[in-house]
């Protein structure tokens, strides 16, 4: 193998056996030498290569090191503009390179290398798709500590994943905003648990017939250590992808639980309370059997109580998530298909999920509406929807008129502006109770 990686600075150090590459002390010492002489030629860049354990699983560890090898090969021991470079742990590399290009020819350059290096070896490995994700950090001014460099990259490197078309982001201020962001997100997340803080809103559903309120959604917000109101558009994400989630809705169940023995006993026996279920629970949790447990307690039928789930749940591991929705719905609590119509709704998916109701997006209603074909898919649906049994519940619904609409298509039930938004427990028992 031809090196270009810098062998005289490599002299005597010892290396990983597996890629030959200096161990991460040593990197960090060379680096840093290098970075002592001259400052402001160099950045770094941090990759990894995206499902490498399931290449191990399937193919191997042998062949996962002969992936990681051809990956450092041209990563930087082929790539004259690499300083040095090392393995932080598995299929982690991050090196420091020489900056004679501007930011964002680096970008497009390190951009096509990934996109390159998976379509040369995609073919090797065909049943696990193979993703790298790469984030770079141009040093301006060394000022700071190596590993601090690196925390930049591989800051980027996580921006990345997140996308869907990008595989190389270089760090910049947003990105660190947004990062300091996440982090006060999940300080307020915890601290709003620890002192029953969370607040937890209902926003009525409404018969359009009798137009009484025959049940509700629970919806959560955070409240910040000024007051300041976080919603959930903004935190959803953060709490699903850091898993936090499964920590709100476990609070959200308690909670709405809770309300629930208070309201039976109080005589309020007909108010069916619905409760978003991240779809996170159904890969990590036993999920079921945890809210079965904690509702037993209670004695109070399990027909006022309904999960509401997005469609997106039955995109991976579909049979695991049927057995666990199948469990809920034999203990006796309906289930709901959330937002159906705003993604990637299949109505195939209808057919086979074990589901009582379906929850028609405001987004899918309101463009419908908009034109004649629109109206006929939107009726014809409804119609399809009811034929099957299912239970119908309009989104969104903010005017007289687009209520009287969906009842003429057959729907029964809305929840929205028109009648209510979210309010707090206290106002909605004192309105509707
Ligand atoms: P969702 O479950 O579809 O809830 C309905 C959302 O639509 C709520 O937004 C509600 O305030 C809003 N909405 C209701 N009626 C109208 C209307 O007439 N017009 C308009 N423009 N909007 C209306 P919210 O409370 O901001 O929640 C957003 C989403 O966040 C929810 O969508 C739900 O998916 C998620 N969410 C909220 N709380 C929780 C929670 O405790 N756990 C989980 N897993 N998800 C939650
Ligand atoms: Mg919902
Ligand atoms: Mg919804």
């Amino acid at each position: 193998m031809k090196e270009t990686l810098n062998e005289k600075l490599l002299k005597n150090i010892k290396r990983d056996t597996i890629t030959n590459l200096p161990y991460f002390d040593n990197f960090c010492m060379i680096a840093e030498n290098v970075l002592a002489k001259e400052d402001d030629r160099y950045h770094i860049v941090a990759s990894d290569i995206s499902n490498f354990k399931l290449i191990n699983k399937n193919y191997g560890f042998s062949q996962g090191d002969i992936l990681l090898n051809k990956l450092i090969k041209d990563f930087c021991m082929d790539n004259e503009r690499c300083v040095v470079a090392t393995r932080i742990y598995s299929d982690h590399i991050v090196g420091l390179f020489i900056t004679d290009e501007s930011d964002e020819t680096v970008v497009e350059r390190v951009t096509k290398f990934n996109s390159k290096f998976i379509n040369e070896n995609q073919k090797d490995y065909p049943i696990v798709p193979i993703h790298i994700h790469s984030g770079i950090y141009k040093i301006t001014s060394n000022d700071g500590h190596i590993t601090n460099y690196i925390d930049r990259a591989n800051m980027a490197r996580k921006a990345a994943k997140g996308h869907y078309k990008i595989n190389c982001v270089e760090y910049s201020e947003v990105l660190l905003k947004e990062q300091e962001r996440v982090a006060e997100v999940l300080t307020v997340l915890e601290e709003n648990i620890r002192n029953k803080e969370i607040v937890v809103l209902l926003q009525p559903k409404v018969n359009i017939k009798s137009q009484k309120v025959v049940g509700a959604e629970a919806l959560s917000r955070l409240k910040d250590s000024d007051g300041n109101t976080i919603s959930p558009g903004e935190f959803i994400p953060i709490l699903e992808k850091t898993g936090k989630i499964l920590d709100l809705d476990k609070y959200v169940i308690k909670y709405v639980f809770a309300m629930m023995k208070r309201w039976y006993e109080s005589g309020y026996k007909d108010i069916v309370v619905s409760v978003n279920l991240s779809r996170i629970h159904f890969y990590t949790d036993d999920i079921a059997e945890e809210i079965i447990k904690g509702y037993e307690k209670l004695n109070i039928p399990p027909s006022l109580v309904e999960f509401e789930v997005t469609e997106s749940v039955f995109l991976r591991d579909t049979d695991m998530v049927i057995e666990k929705i199948g469990k809920l719905r034999e203990y006796g609590f309906k289930v709901s298909i959330d937002d159906f119509g705003s993604g990637y709704s299949s109505l195939n998916l209808i057919s086979i999920l074990p589901i009582d109701i379906v929850k028609l997006d405001k987004g899918f209603i309101d463009t419908s509406l908009d034109t004649k074909r629109g109206k006929d898919i939107m009726g014809g649906l409804i119609k399809m929807l009811k034929d099957v049994d299912l239970d119908i519940v309009c989104e969104g619904i903010e005017t007289k008129e687009v209520e009287e609409v969906v009842y003429k298509f057959g729907c029964n039930e809305v929840q929205g502006y028109l009648h209510d938004k979210p309010i707090s427990i206290e106002e909605f028992e004192r309105k509707y109770l």
